[in-house]
């Protein structure tokens, strides 16, 4: 991918010096504080308000399932860890570039979502964030959460290494951030909690689907505008869809697949959805909930 003459994000939080074993120490009040608030505090915990303001347990949009044991808090080479800082921030600049510009188009300004990088582990909206879960965007805080050592895993243990395959994966993560901006996330969490049997695993896997079409799509219009595609970077995207598909994924751990557990679609799936959206850029073709 061509990535180096273009602006990165301004929208990172980059936590990788502050984030590991220490767990950030920012955004937590202290002990102190917390005595300090209790009378205002304590009501709220008691109100049933107020425990779902306080709540766990809100939903995270992984890339994949969360099979993976990997994620070191320290790079082995600094120099290449901020080398591909730099890469992940421009594709997240790109992103707010294309979906900017199509949000423009219909009236709307593109409120985009923050990338926080980070190492080991981090607080995020949606619960403790640990390497090992793989990159995940969290719809109550707007964030897209990103070790990157999860890149190194998804390269040596699953064989999809390049950097367009980095490409979409964020690509995909901002995707659950227009479906979160459209209502999509919502309704789909309503429909799950009323949802029988393997019903809800159904509709995660439509969510993940639409998720890896609306990359795709975003990678249709990042090369109209940018003319980002080497040789292979497709090529690259599809390997990594086909890599982490539910059932390749499975049957690597036990053995065989099981369907009604898939969450986000089989190898053969999530590199068609892709490559829908890159043939046709446009989202009303990315409907895989019909
Ligand atoms: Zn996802």
């Amino acid at each position: 991918m061509k990535w180096r003459d273009r602006e990165q994000s301004r929208n990172v939080d980059d936590r990788r010096l502050s984030s590991g074993r220490s767990g950030g120490g920012r955004g937590l009040p202290s002990i102190g504080t917390l005595m300090f608030l209790w009378p205002l505090i304590k009501p709220l915990l008691r109100s049933k308000m107020g425990l779902a303001v306080v709540g766990v347990g809100a939903t995270a949009y992984f890339f994949m399932p969360s099979i993976m044991s990997g994620g070191s808090s320290k790079p082995a080479n600094e120099a290449k860890d901020n080398e591909q800082a730099a890469f992940i921030k421009t594709v997240m600049g790109d992103t707010e570039r294309v979906w900017g510009k199509i949000f423009a188009q219909a009236g709307e300004r593109y409120p985009s979502p923050t990338l926080v990088l980070y190492r080991g582990s981090t607080r995020s909206g949606c619960g403790p964030a640990s390497a090992g879960m793989g990159p995940f965007y969290c719809p109550s805080d707007q964030k897209v959460y990103v070790d990157l050592s999860f890149f190194n895993d998804l390269k040596r243990k699953h064989g999809a290494g390049g950097d367009f395959a980095q490409a979409y994966v964020l690509a995909h993560e901002v995707g659950h951030h227009i479906q979160n901006m459209e209502g999509t996330l919502d309704k789909v969490q309503l429909a799950k909690q009323r949802a029988r049997g393997g019903q809800a695993n159904q509709l995660q896997v439509m969510v993940e689907l639409q998720a890896d079409c609306y990359a795709g799509a975003w990678a249709n219009h990042a090369q109209k505008q940018f003319n980002i595609l080497e040789e292979g970077d497709l090529e690259e995207a599809l390997n990594a869809a086909v890599s982490i598909g539910d059932d390749r994924l499975q049957k690597q751990a036990q053995g065989f697949a099981i369907p009604h557990t898939f969450t986000h679609g089989t190898s053969k799936q999530r590199a068609e959805w892709f490559a829908k959206g890159v043939k046709s850029g446009m989202l009303k073709d990315c409907n895989t909930f019909q």
